[in-house]
């Protein structure tokens, strides 16, 4: 838009809190700074097989890992995929590609062989690292890989040998020197629009936000946290909210790589876990569940659980309260673009004052925020919803290979564009009313529409397709389906559905599929998804 934009006809909004350093360190000496004080203390445990590594462990085996990436060749700028789920190992595997100047790029150990090679090619990587389990989806993907346990595989290399060659081959590398300002992760996500895209994150980046993040943590809390690390570590909320943040405090990370309920609740209870990050269904199931009655919760060392990634229904904040009372909620909100944590509710105990129940907590120090009309742009006062608009050291670079998407989300005067509605009301407080951006959210898993569309175009019998979310209360939403087909065409909606779900992971299958004789577009051919979203929130069903 033409609308000039200088600061003071801008409503733009300051944290509410004093301004925090940032120190000029990499992300991985800057989590594992003063490790050797807590030498001994145990930074991850891992629930399914008990394996741990003290902090010593931890930045042995991280400088190890370094030496041996260098040994593969790998330099500065080349990205890293990681297929794994939520092991012991994983903060050592990403902290390690960082400390070696490469790039981490978690990828959802659950994805179909077809959408790990896509995340492969887009990320343009060179070094592969994942499980016995997911070695097949990699293996013709032409290249090295590396493979965690104790299998081997004539064609991969192993993690524990490759350690041990590290050691034995002294210190040949020279290492070219890693800089705050270099690239240290890739995670995907399909942002405002369109298919999944690499987040460009700096080491300043994450830096910045974990500074933000963690303002209000004081020295009393270093070495006292359990955190559980069940959401999935390739994603931002996990490598950054949950392993960076935990190993900054020297903390204990409990190592979940999958949920369920009786392990989960049996983690908690024996390795004292007092902070849980999760999402909106993990506390749907804690309040009802009748599982959760088999087990004596005054047991529980539980003092604050964080959910973000998806809204939380008001109702199910109550009913979490009654259950759990003495546990703290901490609301947050954050994106992969902006590295992780943007808004986030106060410990009232620490004096800063929570955010107001339902809102979806205050801005983070050290970051800006506005909220603007979509249509013309202008930023708008308090109390009145707008698209979110963050900006802050935490803004990623840019979506990699491709500028038509970065400076579609990043304006020229280094606003993020969230394509979340909310507004922030007279005590700073923000709240989260709407989103405009395509993403659907299932269980606070990012699935794309454009992706399934496209999937759904491949079949030889529709014409054409559109996604968009339903409501749902297990999951948040689910992507539905309108589908038009080929005259003639024989196939059922579930044989729609079957054919999805043998495309994607399991979290984005088409849940609802509803044909149509038309797809809603615009006079410039595009999908008119708020239209379609009303009209099968009517009369569809899920199956
Ligand atoms: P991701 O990049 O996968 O973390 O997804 C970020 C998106 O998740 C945001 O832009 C929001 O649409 C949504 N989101 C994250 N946290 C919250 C929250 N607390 N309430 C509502 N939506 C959220």
């Amino acid at each position: 838009t033409s609308i000039p934009r200088s600061a003071q006809e801008e409503h733009i909004f300051q944290s509410r809190h004093e301004a925090v350093p940032v120190p000029d360190l990499t992300l991985p000496d800057f989590v594992l700074q003063d490790a050797e004080l807590y030498a001994d203390k145990v930074a991850f445990v891992d629930t399914v097989t008990g394996k741990s590594y003290t902090y010593a462990e931890v930045v042995r085996d991280t400088r190890r890992f370094a030496k041996a990436l260098r040994s593969l060749g790998l330099r500065k700028g080349h990205v890293v995929v990681v297929a794994l789920p939520n092991v012991a190992e994983y903060g050592i595997v990403a902290l390690g590609i960082m400390a070696a100047g490469g790039v981490f790029s978690g990828a959802n150990p659950t994805a179909h062989e077809s959408e790990l090679k896509k995340q492969v090619e887009a990320a343009d990587a060179k070094l592969i690292v994942t499980n016995d389990l997911n070695y097949g989806k990699v293996k013709d993907l032409g290249l090295p890989i590396i493979i965690l346990g104790e299998v081997c595989i004539s064609t991969a290399v192993n993690w524990n040998e490759l350690l041990d060659a590290a050691d034995r081959a002294g210190d040949i590398l020279a290492y070219e020197e890693v800089h705050q300002s270099d690239l240290c992760a890739l995670p995907f996500s399909s942002g405002t629009t369109g298919m999944s895209k690499g987040v460009m994150l700096t080491h300043r980046n994450l830096v910045a936000n974990l500074c933000s993040t963690l303002f209000s943590v004081g020295p009393e809390m270093v070495g006292q946290v359990a955190t559980l690390g069940l959401i999935p570590f390739f994603h931002i909320y996990g490598i950054a909210g949950i392993c960076c943040a935990t190993l900054r405090n020297k903390g204990k990370v409990v190592v979940m790589g999958r949920f369920e309920l009786r392990t989960f609740l049996n983690a908690l209870i024996t390795q004292e876990i007092n902070f849980a990050p999760i999402v909106p269904p993990i506390i749907l199931a804690l309040v009802k569940n009748p599982i959760v009655e088999e087990f004596d919760l005054s047991k529980l060392k539980l003092k604050a659980i964080m959910t973000a990634a998806a809204p939380l229904a008001p109702e199910l904040l109550t009913a979490f309260e009654n259950k759990f009372p003495g546990v703290q909620v901490q609301e947050a909100y954050g994106l992969t673009e902006h590295s992780c944590i943007t808004l986030t509710h106060g410990d009232p105990s620490k004096g800063h004052g929570t955010a107001k129940k339902n809102s979806v907590g205050f801005l983070l120090p050290n970051l800006e925020i506005k909220f603007i009309d979509p249509e013309t742009g202008r930023s708008l006062p308090k109390n009145t919803p707008g698209e979110i608009c963050v900006r802050s050291q935490c803004v990623m670079q840019g979506y990699y290979n491709n500028e038509e998407e970065t400076s579609r989300t990043i304006d020229t005067d280094g606003w993020l564009h969230t394509g979340d509605i909310g507004y922030i009301d007279d005590d700073g407080d923000v709240f989260i009313v709407d989103r405009i951006k395509e993403l659907i959210k299932y269980k606070g898993f990012q699935v794309a529409p454009a992706e399934l569309e496209a999937i759904l175009l491949t079949h030889l019998s529709v014409e054409d397709a559109a996604v968009v979310p339903l409501p749902d209360e297990e999951a948040g939403e689910i992507p539905a389906a309108c589908v038009v087909m080929s005259r003639g065409a024989k196939e059922s909606e579930e044989d729609i559905m079957t054919f999805v779900a043998s495309n994607v992971a399991h979290y984005k299958k088409v849940r609802v599929v509803q044909f149509v004789d038309t797809i809603p577009k615009s006079p410039s051919g595009k999908i008119m998804r708020r239209l379609l979203k009303e009209k099968m929130g009517t009369g569809s069903k899920a199956s």
